[in-house]
């Protein structure tokens, strides 16, 4: 089995943490990394508690809806409630951040910012980016990544279950089986 690459593996756990987003019209996920290691994630939607725009409708003052924070700033709170450090860190994001996140992000310290899809692109926000010398890298999203490992579950589990359907099976056969599952599930 073909192991996911870093990038895309940070990517897949912020789209996934972007299907929490309780915000309708765009669902954002960011994921905070340092030295490979998940520190924190975020996704776009109301203060704990409050209402939610997919219950009550976004709240839009001058095209914004303003009920919710945003994933990146969510999960740089996370950071802030919990203790960890985000100097230095690497953010993965489904979407480029606005310019309020794109400040914070850069005053949280972090150095580089992964983004799959371009979201009305600020060119002031990419140029602050630049000015402190915060990596700004767009890096499309192969969304079959979350895909494959559930195909590839499905498959062995219809084998599985094809194998145990005949009547007598050789032990050749399980142990082939019991290779394969070891290969798919115990990397
Ligand atoms: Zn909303
Ligand atoms: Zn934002």
């Amino acid at each position: 089995m073909q192991r996911i690459a870093w990038d895309q593996f940070f990517l897949a756990q912020s789209h996934l943490i972007s299907s929490r987003s309780t915000c309708t019209r765009l669902m954002v996920g960011a994921t905070i990394v340092r030295d490979k290691r998940i520190i924190a994630g975020g996704y776009n939607g109301s203060i704990a508690g409050g209402d939610h725009c997919d219950e009550e409708g976004c709240y839009v003052v001058e095209g914004h809806c303003i009920r919710t924070i945003h994933a990146e700033m969510n999960a740089i709170l996370q950071c802030a409630k919990f203790g960890a450090s985000t100097d230095n860190a690497e953010m993965y994001v489904t979407h480029f951040p606005c310019i309020a996140c794109c400040k914070s992000i850069i005053q949280a310290g972090i150095k580089a910012v992964y983004y799959a899809k371009d979201y009305k692109n600020h060119p002031y926000a990419m140029e602050l980016f630049e000015r402190a010398d915060v990596v700004i890298k767009k890096i499309p999203f192969d969304e079959h990544v979350l895909n494959n490992a559930a195909q590839i579950e499905q498959s062995v589990i219809q084998t599985v279950q094809e194998v145990l359907q005949q009547e007598e099976v050789p032990a050749s056969t399980i142990a082939h089986l019991e290779d394969q599952l070891r290969q798919q599930f115990l990397k």
